[in-house]
């Protein structure tokens, strides 16, 4: 997975392209990520236990991976990820625009 949560991503496909949003969440088994405010869909909830209001309510779905990219943190550009290894032995992501390494 080339991404982790908080990352920002743009949206590059589908009908939420162009829209950029924090990563909530990652799902590694279906290769999909949950992105604030993108892929919103209205959902007709009963009340039930658990949800006392029932009605219409707005829940945002997990797009598949290949459907975003980063958002690089230091040149603010959307952009392909590398890798490369610190120092110290670690692998950090890299911008492929600027090569800083991305946090
Ligand atoms: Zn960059």
């Amino acid at each position: 997975m080339r991404f982790r949560s908080d990352d920002n991503v743009l949206i590059i496909k589908g009908r939420d392209r162009g829209k950029q949003g924090r990563i909530q969440r990652i799902f590694v088994s279906t290769n999909r990520v949950l992105v604030d405010g993108v892929n919103i869909v209205k959902k007709h909830q009963k009340p039930s236990q658990g949800v006392r209001q029932g009605g219409i309510i707005q829940k945002e779905l997990p797009i598949p991976v290949a459907n975003v990219m980063l958002v690089c943190t230091q040149c603010n550009k959307p952009t392909r990820v590398g890798y490369q290894f610190l120092a110290d032995g670690t692998k950090a992501r890299v911008c492929r625009q600027c090569e800083e390494v991305i946090e």
